[in-house]
């Protein structure tokens, strides 16, 4: 059976569908790269605004049209909170609500039940309590330099523009030693693997007896030797001490890069979007790591036009930004998102506003990404090849120019071009790490 897996979402998404790949594949299904000649489609989908749920039906029903013999089996979060709309699609013929392998596995099977298959999300997360993220551990991610290593899944926040936690369930971490397991053997295929989940800050508050982050990272390291590990989302006010020391005294083996979700530079504002920390315990932490830590890659998650954001707020949240040595932001006009609490909010702030308003925070985090990347030209840097381009330690993703390398790893070079066209010049002289 020739199956075509598609992913909607982030790297955890991206993670699971890799599982579900290598779940069908243990049961003889054959993935190939185009949906045309599929048999089955999986669709792995995201819920993180009201429109990646439309780019999903409309994805589904592109399928459809080009390959009408094809089944299509839709997973992930938005297929967690809207299962019978999945449901009603032509050509769907199982739905899974939720990531669970196994599962998917079971809806590639024929013959297909006149009636679309439903797994609910609650047994979906007791399989993922019992057996964290299922039984096998991911041996590859295909057809990328690096690998995702997904240490929890779930979060126990209640952001209240938040539709993922209701996707995913509550926090629950992996079993240290499978993590180790599964990035060593990652490591085999990739020479960067990112530490990735849903919340990983709170990665083993669940786990008797209680670990942590910083912990999980420097049992890798010590365990889990040639390879760089990066860490995903992770919120400022979770970065402890020992995670700061391991990313300062690893030699690169941490990049040093932290992506830290800020979404407003106003308290009023974090405070109905239920966020836990203030405006000044982000920006403390935060320059607290930028001294530790020198130069480095910075970036973060903004919403504007937040139910309720003033031109007060929204001032305060460039100020915040123009403060903090951020090399990049991703910034997002709020959108509501059904089943939310932000979602029944009043005081709507009329999307013209929350546009310009991400506007003028894009051009600003693009300024200071740019004087970021004009002031490295002449440094250093480790990078991994991508595609035609290299990525840095710092996240930044440059020019390559000489012979591809036979081997993979990192690779130490000196960054040269401009700001705009930064890029490393590779010879066969240059170090390999
Ligand atoms: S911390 Fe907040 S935004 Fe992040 S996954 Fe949890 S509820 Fe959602």
């Amino acid at each position: 059976m020739r199956v075509y897996y598609h992913t909607f979402g982030c790297k955890a998404n991206q993670y699971d569908t890799e599982r579900m790949r290598q779940e069908g594949e243990a049961r003889g299904a054959r993935s190939t790269t185009s949906w045309l000649d599929a048999e089955v489609c999986v669709v792995n989908t995201c819920t993180v605004t009201n429109q990646a749920d439309a780019q999903a039906r409309r994805f589904i029903r592109r399928l459809h049209r080009e390959n009408p013999d094809a089944r299509v089996v839709v997973a992930g979060c938005s297929a967690a909170l809207k299962a019978s709309m999945y449901e009603s699609l032509d050509g769907v013929a199982g739905v899974v609500e939720g990531h669970d392998p196994v599962a998917v596995a079971l809806a590639l099977d024929p013959p297909l039940p006149e009636k679309p298959v439903q797994i609910e999300l609650r047994r979906s997360l007791d399989r993922m309590d019992m057996e964290p993220v299922g039984g096998e551990i991911l041996r590859h991610r295909q057809g990328a330099t690096r690998g995702w290593l997904k240490i929890q899944d779930g979060c126990d926040r209640k952001c209240s523009f938040c539709a993922t936690r209701l996707a995913r369930g509550p926090s629950r971490s992996r079993d240290p030693e499978e993590v180790v397991r599964e990035a060593a053997q990652l490591a085999r295929h990739h020479p960067e693997l990112v530490i990735t989940g849903i919340h990983i800050g709170h990665f083993g508050l669940d786990l008797d007896p209680h670990w942590s982050l910083s912990r999980m990272l420097a049992h890798l390291l010590e365990r889990v030797p040639d390879v760089r590990f990066r860490l995903g989302s992770v919120e400022a006010t979770e970065v402890d001490d020992l995670l700061l020391e391991l990313m300062e005294t690893s030699g690169g083996r941490v990049a040093p890069h932290l992506h830290m979700p800020l979404q407003s530079g106003a308290d009023p504002v974090l405070r109905r979007m239920r966020r836990w920390h203030t405006r000044e315990m982000y920006r403390s932490r935060t320059l607290e790591i930028c001294d530790r830590m020198g130069s480095m890659g910075l970036g973060a998650d903004v919403i504007t036009g937040f139910p309720g954001e003033t031109a007060d707020d929204h001032a305060q949240t460039v100020a915040l930004v123009e403060e903090l040595p951020f090399t990049y932001l991703h910034v997002f006009p709020y959108s509501p998102r059904d089943g939310t609490a932000a979602a029944t909010g009043s005081d709507p702030v009329p999307q013209r506003i929350s546009g310009e308003r991400s506007r003028e925070l894009r051009t600003l985090a693009q300024e200071k990404g740019s004087r970021y990347r004009e002031g490295r030209v002449g440094e250093e840097a480790r990078v991994v090849l991508e595609g035609d381009a290299a990525l840095t330690g710092d996240y930044l993703r440059v020019g390559w120019e000489g012979p591809r390398p036979e081997e993979t790893g990192v690779f130490s070079a000196t960054l040269q071009g401009s700001g705009e066209h930064l890029y490393i010049a590779w010879s066969r002289d240059s170090s390999l790490n």
